[in-house]
């Protein structure tokens, strides 16, 4: 499903009837049509029956409060993840002002995923389908809806869940533009992101959207043999290949982007492959991400030693360096972790 079917459901009202019914659906934040109170009663009825809006899902809570995860049951009951993540404000007087307040929500594009990267759970569980554009909107909306009862917002999008999202390049990009559309979720481009292992084709595609979004690479690697038994997605795409289409993604939209590392004790966090590192990524516009690996069943994650020692080889080189922290442990927070706990995907 997509805008467009929606807005047929509209063919035959009077032109506003379409907006006020956005501003219901993507403002007011409503969770059923009968609740649109500038809708005729009729229309109501007739979207409730050809559109509902009802979200069915289970959330889990991290222990610190700060992560929270869904798990969305699909109209043929499959089951996918979304994650909302609450950053806490850098200081007490941003705090105060309610700035750098972020809530940032991380949506599946798929229904499991082809790739089988070996340290992902969402791999494990194999591939089922791709999520339609109207099966990513609701992700966002359903934490949105939840965000509006503490009156807060939904401040960023990165498409890190289940799923590889340039493997459903049309659909993902469908529900950024909804998302996107000044009369309808209005979040601005600036604040989506989305991750790939470095499917040539969509970055080649991204580079020609007008649309000022966010890409993130999984790189996880510094050489293609290593890189290929953790993800075997890199015989198809090696390094070389996917930093070309980088450099001419750069080029077009003079945008930075973002290299994903997680720290595997011992498979890729060593002083070597610190420096092969330094050697692909000191690049203007390049930035590298590393991040905390989350237990999913084999290899154990970096010592914080290890880690800070990773991070001081690359910034000495001159490579820019941000870390991501741990969010939702206690909750199988890692990307597929808690669908493949529930067992049924
Ligand atoms: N297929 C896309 C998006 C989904 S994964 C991609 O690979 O980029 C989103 C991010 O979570 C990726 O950087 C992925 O490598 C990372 N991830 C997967 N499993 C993880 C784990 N066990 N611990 C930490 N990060 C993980």
């Amino acid at each position: 499903m997509d805008l467009i079917q929606f807005q047929r459901l509209f063919d035959k009202e009077p032109g506003y009837r379409l907006e006020q019914a956005k501003k219901a659906l993507f403002h007011d934040l409503i969770q059923n049509w009968q609740t649109a109170k500038t809708l005729p009663l009729s229309l109501r009825e007739e979207l409730n029956k050809k559109w509902p809006i009802e979200i069915p899902a289970k959330t889990f809570i991290s222990k610190d409060r700060n992560t929270t995860k869904a798990l969305l049951t699909l109209k043929d009951d499959l089951k996918i993840e979304t994650v909302l993540m609450r950053h806490k404000p850098r200081s007490r007087a941003s705090s105060l002002q309610g700035r750098d307040k972020r809530n940032t929500i991380c949506v599946s594009s798929q229904v499991g995923c082809p790739l089988n990267c070996s340290f992902c759970a969402t791999g494990k569980m194999g591939f089922e389908r791709n999520l339609e554009v109207w099966e990513i909107v609701e992700q966002v909306l359903f934490f949105a809806r939840y965000l509006k009862k503490i009156k807060e917002k939904v401040t960023n999008i990165v498409f890190m869940g289940m799923g590889e999202p340039f493997l459903n390049y049309q659909n993902v990009l469908g529900a950024i533009r909804i998302l996107n559309d000044k009369e309808g979720f209005n979040l601005g481009a600036r604040h989506f992101s989305i991750s790939t292992v470095g499917i040539v084709e969509g970055i080649e595609k991204l580079a020609k959207e007008k649309l000022q979004i966010n890409l993130a690479i999984s790189l996880h690697a510094p050489n293609d043999e290593l890189r290929s038994k953790l993800m075997p997605i890199n015989k198809k795409y090696p390094i070389k290949k996917i930093l070309n289409a980088v450099d001419d993604y750069i080029k077009k939209t003079r945008r930075r982007v973002m290299f994903e590392y997680i720290m595997i004790k011992n498979v890729n966090d060593s002083e070597e492959h610190a420096k092969t590192l330094v050697r692909l990524m000191k690049k203007p516009l390049y930035f590298v991400n590393l991040i905390s690996y989350n237990f999913t069943g084999i290899f154990k994650s970096s010592p914080a030693s290890r880690i800070k020692k990773f991070k001081e080889i690359l910034e000495k080189e001159g490579v820019t360096v941000t870390q991501r922290y741990r969010f939702g442990e206690g909750i199988e927070a890692a990307c597929g972790q808690l669908v493949a706990k529930d067992g049924r995907k």
